[in-house]
């Protein structure tokens, strides 16, 4: 993936990050403050801080800006920030300013500097002016209003030109809502849909109706799209987005998005081409989120335009009680996909000395670059092995940073799929990801442009992509005919884009997919069926068995089943939202992922572990080498005498294996080993956290 914008290079120098979170603007009018909160702040502008963050190996700092109060009020905020930024500065270390750019209008001091802003905000269908979540005080702004715009990005030039920071962390990222009615809404949506149906038959293709467009609204989502299943097909989501202008909407407002993130990032690389934009991205878009709807954001409209891009919410790494192996590997593969690192929180309170290694070596081995935020600006010191770390990454950086991931498989996540229904495909992906990464199956995540690079790896995931144009589905095929291989479960492409069945008519159910149609293929009932087609293969898995019940009790065991781990997520305005925000097992079917995996790959997967599943693998390459990263989940747990195979690069010779670690406790070795039928095998002698195995 090429990069639309030139993202700083010391983005990727890895960081240990801390964030000044206190603040009167903020506090008073929310109570969030004690009689100390003036005098808590000033101690952390004492410009002394800088000295204490660096002895702590604190190398980026994001720092209280402009939130959304208007400028006179913001000013304050950020100017009383110079002398600290300054300091921090002299001692090398990254100042980011941070911002509320399109998330909320602190209503009071904002209108009362610019009485037009009450026209700025957002309107439901009603008209009422919806605010940020419970709190009245804050009203959400609407960025297709060009008013609110241009003083976004005033704000922005004011605080780079005042401030100098190397960059700006933007907060509250998204809409807050799934539509706005305000006349700049109605207004832009129908010249987006007139720029792309611009004759009456084209429209009646679509929408049905062959007038003009100017009496088109945003769609209320109350309930969501239709509220019910496929009439034709009978998939089993109770919440498919299938009226064409819901869909068009939910695309509008992501691209819309997009061009904002462009725009924003413009503003700041005008003012310092060497500074980053910084983007909060709810969950992070954890596939079990309908992100598009919820906030409309899509990795492939957001990620291009930004530098650097954060996972907040998405919390440090676990076990689930089901044993699934949790984590932000996921997310730092889709902004991996973007050559740009995840910014992770492992939590903001957490007393340093209960994190564990996993937090900072799970960024190491799976992000372009680590970077962790770890909590409050004042923080004890860290740990002796938070040292180590951090020291490990800074003196080999040069070396293992900057890889990509030798992938097995790519996995697709298709817009039209995972943004036009909310729980079937996106249960399906998110067990299909555990597996691979509990398999120790490489992966790169794909998006719906890659389809053009596909011959770039061995095998492509399709985990139930119900959603696929006629296009996409013949380049699929001419890849299987060209020598790939393809996994596709479910219902994978049973919808066209438009998310129409191919075939059917009234009130008949008949499902029919795409791609075993023009294979010539039967789709199994149950169970896989693979076939080998000219030089390519494809294997057809009836099911992706959910691990979970609603009326099961808790299982203990990876295979055994738990309640679901569906949840309701809501925000400002707008119904709840069902969600899934991980597993907490592996599918019930889970050797059987596996076998399709091993049939596509002809059983020449990158890596084999012979170990307990808490323990996960990543191979990374770069022009510096070939590397093994092997992760253990339960540190408490240390492990010996692990059995790692891995296959050798295509023609390639291997002269040593030298194991190093951030763990004082595992000595840095050379290690013994055999080629095997392009393969090298070897021990590993122990592993507490975390070991690189370093190939040559
Ligand atoms: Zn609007």
């Amino acid at each position: 993936m090429t990069r639309e914008v030139a993202t700083p290079q010391w983005v990727y120098d890895g960081f240990l990050m801390l964030q000044a979170a206190e603040s009167v603007q903020f506090g008073y009018p929310n109570g969030f403050a004690t009689v100390e909160t003036p005098k808590n702040i000033q101690e952390r502008l004492d410009p002394q801080m800088a000295n204490r963050l660096s002895d702590q190996g604190v190398g980026f700092v994001i720092l209280g800006g402009p939130i959304g109060a208007g400028m006179k009020e913001d000013l304050k905020i950020f100017l009383a920030n110079k002398p600290l930024a300054q300091a921090l500065k002299a001692k090398g270390i990254r100042r980011v300013l941070y911002v509320n750019t399109i998330g909320m209008i602190f209503s009071a001091p904002f209108f009362a500097e610019h009485p037009d802003a009450v026209n700025w905000v957002q309107r439901t269908s009603t008209g009422e002016r919806p605010i940020y979540y419970t709190n009245w005080q804050y009203f959400i702004p609407c960025l297709n209003n060009d008013h609110f715009m241009a003083y976004t990005r005033s704000m922005l030039k004011t605080v780079m030109k005042e401030m100098e920071p190397d960059g700006i962390f933007t907060d509250n990222y998204g809409y807050y809502s799934y539509s706005c009615f305000c006349d700049h809404c109605q207004t832009k949506f129908r010249e987006y849909l007139y720029k792309k149906y611009p004759d009456p038959q084209s429209r009646e293709d679509r929408f049905g109706f062959s007038s003009p467009l100017d009496y088109v609204t945003p769609p209320p989502f109350r309930p969501w799209g239709l509220g019910n299943t496929s009439p034709h097909t009978g998939i089993p989501d109770t919440n498919l987005v299938l009226e064409p202008l819901t869909q068009e909407w939910i695309r509008f407002r992501c691209q819309r998005l997009g061009q904002v993130t462009s725009e924003l990032n413009q503003v700041i690389k005008e003012c310092n081409p060497n500074a980053i934009f910084f983007v909060n991205y709810v969950y992070g878009g954890a596939p079990g989120i309908n992100c598009a709807v919820f906030h409309g954001l899509w990795p492939e409209f957001v990620y291009p335009h930004s530098d650097l891009i954060s996972a907040e919410v998405a919390g440090p790494p676990s076990i689930a009680p089901g044993g699934a192996v949790q984590g932000r590997n996921l997310l730092m593969k889709v902004a991996k996909h973007y050559h740009i690192p995840l910014s992770t929180c492992s939590s903001f309170g957490l007393p340093l000395k209960d994190y564990k290694r996993i937090y900072l070596a799970e960024g190491i081995a799976f992000n372009t670059a680590p970077i962790d935020l770890i909590g409050e600006i004042k923080r004890e010191n860290p740990p002796q092995w938070m040292r180590d770390y951090r020291n490990f990454y800074e003196k080999n950086k040069n070396r293992i940073g900057h890889a990509s991931t030798v992938a097995d498989c790519a996995v697709l996540h298709n817009f039209e799929t995972l943004s036009f229904t909310y729980t079937y495909p996106q249960e399906s992906l998110v067990l299909c990801e555990q597996s691979l990464i509990q398999g120790n199956i490489t992966f790169d995540i794909i998006f719906d442009r890659d389809i053009d690079r596909l011959d770039n790896y061995r095998c492509l995931f399709l985990a139930n992509v119900l959603s696929m144009s006629e296009s996409l589905v013949k380049k699929i095929v001419d890849y299987i005919h060209r020598g790939g291989a393809v996994i596709a479960t479910e219902d994978t492409s049973a919808l066209n884009e438009r998310m129409l069945p191919w075939k059917g008519e009234w009130l008949k159910l008949q499902k029919s997919r795409l791609l075993a149609d023009l294979l010539k293929l039967d789709w199994p009932k149950e169970g896989l069926v693979c076939r080998q087609i000219g030089q390519g293969r494809v294997v057809f898995l009836a099911e992706i068995k959910r691990p979970w019940n609603r009326d099961a009790a808790r299982g203990e065991a990876d295979q055994t089943q738990t309640p679901s781990p569906l949840v309701q997520g809501s925000h400002s305005c707008g119904p709840d939202m069902p969600m899934l925000t991980g597993t907490p097992a592996l599918a019930m079917n889970h050797r059987e992922i596996l076998e399709a995996v091993d049939y596509s790959l002809q059983n020449r997967r990158t890596i084999r572990i012979e170990g307990p599943e808490n323990l996960v693998a990543e191979v990374t390459r770069n022009d510096k080498g070939y590397f093994v990263h092997l992760l253990n989940w339960r540190e408490d747990q240390p492990v010996t005498e692990v059995k790692v195979s891995v296959r050798l690069p295509d023609g390639d010779r291997i002269e040593t294996i030298e194991l190093l670690s951030p763990d004082r406790e595992t000595a840095s070795q050379i290690l013994n080993f055999v080629t095997k039928n392009g393969y090298a095998e070897f021990l590993v002698p122990n592993l507490l956290c975390y070991n690189i195995f370093i190939l040559k």
